[in-house]
């Protein structure tokens, strides 16, 4: 069989409910493309049915392939595993759950065809999901935004198209606790959005329990962001100054003040502080830099190359 031009993947976890109606979907969608295409799911660790069901799919459609897990990894490590195994030139992560229109994919493959090779879906609005979610949600985006140097764009999840060129970007990178959509930021290359409006769940409940949801937050800070620890560098220096001024006003004024060493002491008692926190920030930069270094992260990733003789690579 030749190889596909599109690879679609799908997390799934608990899934039983929805997983027909989004086969049927997908593959609508995918047909309407007219060209030769694979969906990869990967059932992370499912405890219902979504396993047989896929399974049975998968003899009746050759385009279906399967992934299951050992045990629920997480949605982030899922999109990886799915990615790793996608053949296609074009990779589509898409939800389970019909969250994310598959009727969305052909304009991603549109801009694609354009010369994009990230698309990603923005959403314009969210619907079916409750206030908290929505609310926690845009803080989030805003706050990793501002945390960070990076453009990562606000309001985007995981659904996307990414050019195997993005891909093979990705499966160099094998950092554990994973942040998809900002190493997907930190690779860079031509990126491009498609806005969309995410229905409600199709059926069944979210999958995303608020620990989950606090783990990927935490993950998305720590893994783009080192302002937590410069932070108490700032407020040390800052602390440390204004204890030493306090001190020298306290000395210096006339009259002195009725309780001279009570407030001596106090100051001495901010400006140490001040000492701790600085050179506890300070240790956290080395700290930071270690992390960066374990990581390992390419130092650059390269788009094309003009003039080298490409077959001694
Ligand atoms: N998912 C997964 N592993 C998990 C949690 C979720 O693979 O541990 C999948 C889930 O089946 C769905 C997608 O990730 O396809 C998004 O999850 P969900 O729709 O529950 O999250 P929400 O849309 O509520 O944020
Ligand atoms: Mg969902």
């Amino acid at each position: 069989m030749s190889l596909p031009r599109y690879s679609v993947v799908v997390p799934v976890f608990n899934e039983e409910l929805v997983i027909r109606e989004t086969y049927t979907r997908l593959r609508k969608v995918m047909e309407s493309l007219g060209e030769p295409y694979e969906l990869i799911f990967v059932n992370d660790g499912s405890t219902d049915r979504s396993q047989e069901i896929i399974t049975e799919i998968c003899r009746q459609d050759p385009r279906v392939k399967l992934i299951n897990f050992s045990r629920n990894f997480g949605h982030q490590i899922a999109i990886t595993a799915g990615m790793d195994h996608a053949s296609g030139e074009a990779v589509i992560v898409i939800d389970a759950d019909l969250q994310d229109p598959p009727e969305v994919i052909p304009s991603m493959v549109a801009k694609w065809k354009e010369g994009y090779e990230v698309v990603y879906g923005k959403r314009i609005k969210r619907k079916g999901e409750g206030f908290f979610k929505k609310f926690t949600a845009a803080l989030f985006y805003r706050l990793l935004q501002r945390m960070t140097n990076l453009p990562i764009p606000v309001d985007v999840g995981d659904f996307r198209l990414l050019d195997r060129k993005v891909c093979q970007v990705l499966k160099d990178i094998r950092e554990k606790n994973r942040y998809v959509r900002g190493l997907v930021s930190w690779a860079g290359f031509k990126q491009a959005a498609v806005e969309y409006v995410r229905d409600p769940r199709f059926a069944g409940e979210t999958k995303y329990s608020l620990k989950k949801m606090l783990k990927l937050a935490w993950d998305g800070l720590t893994s783009f962001s080192h302002l937590p620890l410069e932070i108490s560098l700032k407020v040390g220096g800052i602390l440390a100054l204004g204890g030493m001024a306090y001190l020298l006003v306290v000395l210096l004024v006339r009259p002195a003040p009725a309780s001279l060493w009570g407030n001596v002491l106090l100051s001495a008692m901010i400006f140490l502080t001040g000492v701790n926190l600085f050179f506890l920030g300070l240790l956290g930069i080395y700290v930071a830099r270690i992390y960066d270094e374990a990581r390992n992260r390419p130092l650059y990733i390269i788009a094309s190359r003009v003039g080298f003789d490409e077959n001694r690579t």
